[in-house]
Parts: C-alpha cells; sequence; structure tokens
C-alpha cells in the first residue's frame, strides 16, 4: 500500500524553497519517542521537540491511534458546522484553566491574532475607539503575522515589511516600574509571555506578573498571556500562569498543543467572549476534528500528575547536568527556565556561538536548539526518560568538549 515516492535531497531545500529557513545538512526521515532517524539511517537524540511541539516525543502510540481513528471518521467540515473532537476538547481546555471559552485556530500567530484583536474589541465596545493601545515586552515573540510581529518585540522581525500595526509600545521585560509609567486608560492590554521564549527562555518574577495584574485591573486592561511556548506541561503546570497563581484574561495556546499536528486556541471567559460575535471573527480550518482529535489526547496525556511531576524532576537532572558542564568548560554563565523549557546562557566568551554549539551537538546526534545566538535551549518531549536525558546530555557535553577545545 505504501506509495512510492520520487527522491529528494538537502540540495532541492535550496532550489525549490522560498529561502527564508536555513535548515540543517541532514533530512530527518522517522521519528519514535525521543529518537529520530534521518536519511541515511544515522540516530539523532530530540532535545528539540520540533521547537517545544513534539510534547509527547515522535509517534507516541495515543496520538497516533487518535489522528488515525479521527482520520477514518471525519477529516473536515469547516466552522459553518461544529464537530465532536472540537468541543471534546474545548469542554477539556476550559475544565483544566481559568478559561470558560476557546477560539480553535491553526497557530501560535493566529491565537495570539485572536486575542490581540479580542482585546482591542472589548476595550472599542466598552470604552470607545481611544482605548486600543497594547503594551509588551522588549524582546517577546508573538508570532509572525503583521499584528503579531509589530507586538512582539523584536525589530529583526517586525521591520522593513511597511507600516506596523499603530498603538504598541514595548517595555523592558520583569521592569514593574517601566510598565507601571507606560500603562494608562488608554491601554486595552497587556500581554506577556510567562517565560520568554525565543527571547532566551527567561521567566518572569512572580512580583512582575503580578503587579502586571494589578496595572491591568486598575486601568480596565487585559491582561494576555501568551503560553503557546511555555503551556501544555511545559513548566510542570498545564499552563505557566496556575505555577505563577497569576490567571491572565486571555491566554494563548499552540506548539505542544497539537503535539507535531497544527492547531492553536484562544483561551478566554464567557464575558470576554461574548465581543467575538457571529461574524467578526474566523478560519476555515479552525477547530479541525484531525487536529482537535490530536489534541485532546495530548491534553488527555499531559495533564496528569505523574507527567507533570516528571517534568519537574526531569528539570533537576537537566540543570545539575548542564550546570557542570557549563563550569567545567566555563561556556555557561547561567542555567535557567522552568521544567524541560531550559535556557543554557552562554559567557562573554561564547556569546553569539549558540549555533556552533547546536550544530556540533547534532554531529554527535543530539539535537539541540538556540534561542537567540546567546542560549542554547532544551525542549525535550515532557515523556523523555532519565535514560535518554544523560545518553542525550553524554553527546551534549563530547559536542561542548569539542568545540572548546578546537
Ligand atoms: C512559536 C511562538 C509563537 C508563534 O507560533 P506559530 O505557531 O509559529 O505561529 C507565538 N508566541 C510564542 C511565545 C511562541 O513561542
Amino acid at each position: 500500500m505504501s506509495v512510492q515516492h520520487d527522491p529528494v535531497q538537502r540540495a532541492d531545500f535550496d532550489q525549490f524553497m522560498v529561502p527564508n529557513y536555513s535548515p540543517a545538512a541532514f533530512i530527518p526521515v522517522r521519528g519514535e519517542g525521543s529518537r529520530v532517524w534521518d536519511q541515511t539511517g544515522r540516530e539523532l537524540l530530540d532535545f528539540a521537540g520540533g521547537i517545544a511541539v513534539n510534547v509527547l516525543g515522535h509517534a507516541h502510540p495515543v496520538l497516533v491511534k487518535a489522528l488515525t481513528e479521527q482520520a477514518n471518521a471525519l477529516w473536515h467540515v469547516s466552522n459553518v458546522f461544529t464537530n465532536e473532537p472540537a468541543l471534546r476538547l474545548a469542554k477539556k481546555l476550559t475544565d483544566a484553566t481559568f478559561a470558560e471559552r476557546v477560539f480553535f485556530c491553526n497557530s501560535g500567530a493566529e491565537a495570539n491574532e485572536a486575542a490581540f484583536k479580542l482585546a482591542r474589541r472589548v476595550a472599542f465596545d466598552k470604552f470607545g475607539e481611544e482605548k486600543c493601545e497594547i503594551i509588551a515586552a522588549v524582546n517577546s515573540f508573538h508570532g509572525r503575522t503583521l499584528f503579531t510581529v509589530s507586538v512582539g518585540g523584536q525589530p529583526k522581525y517586525s521591520d522593513g515589511f511597511g507600516p506596523k500595526i499603530q498603538g504598541i509600545s514595548h517595555v523592558p521585560y520583569n521592569d514593574l516600574e517601566a510598565l507601571k509609567a507606560a500603562v494608562s486608560d488608554k491601554t486595552c492590554a497587556v500581554v506577556l509571555e510567562p517565560i520568554q521564549g525565543e527571547g532566551g527562555v527567561l521567566p518572569a518574577d512572580l512580583a512582575y506578573l503580578q503587579g502586571a495584574r494589578e496595572l491591568c485591573d486598575k486601568h480596565n486592561a487585559l491582561l494576555v498571556f501568551d503560553e503557546v511556548q511555555s503551556g501544555m506541561g511545559r513548566s510542570g503546570s498545564l499552563f505557566t500562569y496556575q505555577h505563577y497563581g497569576v490567571t491572565p484574561d486571555i491566554l494563548s495556546s499552540a506548539k505542544s498543543l497539537g503535539g507535531g499536528f497544527p492547531i492553536g486556541a484562544m483561551l478566554t471567559t464567557t464575558e470576554l467572549a461574548k465581543h467575538l460575535a457571529v461574524g467578526t471573527h474566523g478560519t476555515t480550518y479552525g477547530g479541525n476534528p484531525l487536529a482537535c482529535a490530536v489534541a485532546e489526547a495530548v491534553v488527555d496525556t499531559i495533564n496528569t500528575p505523574e507527567v507533570l511531576e516528571g517534568v519537574k524532576t526531569k528539570h533537576q537532572q537537566f540543570k545539575t547536568a548542564l550546570e557542570k558542564i557549563g563550569q567545567q568548560y566555563a561556556v555557561f554563565s547561567e542555567v535557567r527556565g522552568l521544567g524541560l523549557l531550559i535556557g543554557c546562557v552562554l559567557t562573554d566568551a561564547w556569546k553569539g556561538k549558540a549555533k556552533v554549539i547546536l550544530d556540533a551537538a547534532a554531529q554527535e546526534g543530539l539535537m539541540v536548539l538556540q534561542a537567540g545566538p546567546d542560549v542554547v535551549r532544551f525542549a525535550p518531549s515532557l515523556v523523555v526518560t532519565e535514560a535518554e536525558i544523560n545518553e542525550g546530555l553524554a553527546r551534549f557535553e563530547r559536542a561542548v568538549a569539542k568545540v572548546t577545545q578546537a
């Protein structure tokens, strides 16, 4: 039954693809758990997790089963009709969080786009068009649509595409005084990642999030948490806002939500959701049955004490070993992050060299990530085993040894 494909290779990327990515020299073809094999049959351990997406590793039997069962039942009906997997997933997400209402879409950027549009719509309906300002953090990342790069605090992503969305300002992260100075009665939303992911795996200070919550309440602004990267168990809590005990008005999720199948979600309260009345917003694929069936299986599997406790234990295992490597080879000044979203901050001597370490790790059979040029990032499967962590970190140490001794 297997379909015959024409052979392809890495060189085809440069010939046929828009050159906005620069993928590795090898092509992964198969994955199982925390392991991946490339076209030549070489095995790699995957501590990159498809950028904090493959939350249950590759080809997890529960997800394969959910997807195949749904594939044999119903693929797509559009939002002219609702469907069972979407309704089941919405129930589970609202049961597990502060939220009472869910909007489904296909990516993190779309979840944030919906969040930002909702925040503006609420302010418009309740207070008029003057109240439209959004305050976000320097170095934040919220996606690649024009609205989300405008809210994101990284000019390298937002500049050079003509006029940006107006009414957005950026303040230094974890600086409550700066936020206090920026918020006004024209503010409709404060947008924060509880852990800045792309910006370098930088967790928020508790007092900062608490202060942001108070400022929003005082100025009738909405607090939006972008949990596209930090959510779905990665911090050791289902969502990181639960770890901090600071509840947003709107939360965006994607990445790990689908465990490798594209889906995004915006979560909010009934009171706010009513501002997105029929016809105000939408997307064709949003709530797609295949995506929702997989995400439902992801939520069921992750939102258990065993998995979430395991994330905390594994964090300690990573942190201890990475701090040791960092000291021995004088490469890391700090190992930070929560749960299985970990960033190793390079020392001054190694600043800018995250990509060099990442490439060396791949040579040793380990996939890792960077978070900017100065941070090596780990975002493995939440069900990676202790033995796999030891093996992966041994490969990582060999890579660091080679790089530092070159
Ligand atoms: C990855 C990411 C996004 C964008 O998600 P896409 O699915 O790539 O659109 C938004 N916010 C955060 C915090 C992210 O890490």
